[in-house]
């Protein structure tokens, strides 16, 4: 096949990617390509059929299919071009792709812009170091989620699930459904790792008990997996001796965190930041690669995937800018920081002259009435929580930002007790 060339090329069918494709044609972009590895489109969202999507997009609840047919149906009518079964594999430091698809076997994609939309990877057991064989039987959560959804396979009917992630949450409520017996989630961290509304909705419903500050120390069997030993632990993450218990289970769930999938990004030169593992940003989505901008999990781990649409709706319109060579110049440098209860936030750079929303993610949750500020004095919030599980966002006026003296480089994000 033929070396293609477009405006805007997007790696990614998931919500971020599509709604980047969206973006960029509503910005005036001729050609836009989105390239997915799978048969599909939709990206996680396509195993993801409980409700729960749609509240902020579609003021509807919608399940991922639904919520994902929306987007897609309005991605065709805005003229977005897709190319499936289509694995990006190398990219270029201009961002230039190399894609290998079975029928058009291996093509270059040379694009003005390209937007990284590649999600986000579940955490292994091997990152995890729990003591034990290696038997059949132990999955993360996600994988028994798209058996269970879309393969229609069972992966046990007797479960423990690690972790509070909301996917192993979903998917405990999910395995009760289906017949299986869930003998508890099991959370080294003294607070949960899902929202609130899925340890009520998934768990509370169901009679599903929740640990924290316990976890798996051991697993047992050879070839399947026979039980585990949990254990609770102290402030340091260290297990309790005396407080062992032996848990009789065919299936361990893993729910113990996503990692956004960057290899790509790597390869290309674009820089990563160290607490989200995605690229460092500015607040028009573009990374240390002027012509690589990125949205979705591909930057930071979203607890919503409305949120991830509307960010890659703005990712594509900029894309698309600066394809068209109109993208706004950069006026200044303020570098964003983490305060003492804050490490995941994205952008990280803002280099423009207009609003910015920063969004962040605390370390520990607040559960007293609490504000989450911006300093030095550029915004402040009053909430009655914070919580690691949900994001939070913060609205920042261009004219503030633009009114702060020369001398000002970072601003501080933090939230705290009050
Ligand atoms: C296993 C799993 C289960 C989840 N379940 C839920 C849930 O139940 N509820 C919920 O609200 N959120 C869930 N999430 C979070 C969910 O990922 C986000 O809400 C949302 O899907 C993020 O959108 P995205 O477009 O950034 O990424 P994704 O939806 O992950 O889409 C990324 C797309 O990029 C494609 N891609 C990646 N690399 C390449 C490449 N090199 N070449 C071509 N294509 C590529 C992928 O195939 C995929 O289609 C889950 C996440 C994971 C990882």
């Amino acid at each position: 096949m033929a070396d293609m060339q477009v405006d805007v090329a997007i790696i990614g069918a998931g919500p971020a990617g599509v709604a980047a494709g969206i973006g960029a044609r509503e910005a005036g972009a001729e050609d836009v390509l989105v390239l997915e590895r799978d048969w599909d489109l939709g990206g996680i969202l396509q195993q993801c059929i409980h409700p729960g999507f749609g509240l902020h997009a579609f003021k509807e609840e919608l399940t991922g299919p639904e919520y994902m047919h929306r987007w897609i149906e309005r991605a065709h009518k805005a003229g977005v071009a897709f190319l499936t079964n289509s694995m990006v594999f190398k990219m270029e430091s201009d961002g230039s792709l190399w894609v290998m698809n079975p029928e058009k076997g291996v093509f270059h994609v040379t694009a003005k812009a390209t937007v990284l939309a590649m999600g986000c990877r579940e955490r292994p057991l091997g990152a995890i170091n729990v003591p034990g064989s290696r038997p059949s039987g132990i999955f993360t959560a996600g994988t028994a989620q798209r058996f269970v959804n879309m393969e229609g396979y069972m992966p046990g009917h007797r479960t423990v699930i690690l972790g509070s992630g909301d996917i192993g949450l979903i998917m405990a409520r999910r395995l009760v459904w289906e017949g299986a017996r869930v003998e508890g989630v099991f959370e080294l961290m003294p607070w949960a790792g899902g929202l609130r509304r899925n340890i009520a909705q998934c768990l509370n419903d169901y009679g599903i008990p929740f640990y924290l500050s316990q976890t798996v120390i051991q697993v047992h069997g050879r070839d399947r997996l026979e039980g585990v030993t949990v254990a609770g632990v102290d402030e340091k993450r260290r297990p309790v001796a005396g407080t062992e218990r032996y848990i009789a289970c065919d299936c361990l769930l893993l729910a113990v965190g996503l990692i956004p999938e960057n290899e790509l990004s790597r390869m290309a030169g674009v820089d990563i930041h160290a607490a989200t593992g995605g690229p460092v940003l500015n607040e028009f989505y573009q990374t240390s690669r002027p012509s690589i901008f990125a949205a979705g999990n591909v930057v930071i781990v979203y607890d919503l995937a409305d949120w991830v649409s509307q960010e890659g709706v703005a990712a594509g319109r900029n894309a698309a800018l600066y394809a068209a060579g109109i993208l706004e110049k950069p006026v200044r440098r303020i570098e964003v920081r983490g305060g003492r209860n804050v490490r995941l936030f994205s952008p990280q750079n803002i280099v423009g002259s207009g609003d910015v929303t920063v969004y962040f993610r605390v370390l520990r949750p607040i559960e007293k009435r609490c504000r989450i500020f911006a300093e030095p004095g550029l915004f402040e919030r009053r909430q009655r929580y914070v919580r690691p599980g949900e994001m939070n966002e913060i609205h920042l006026k261009g004219a503030a930002l633009q009114a702060l003296p020369e001398t000002v480089t970072t601003i501080t994000l933090d939230a705290e007790e009050v």
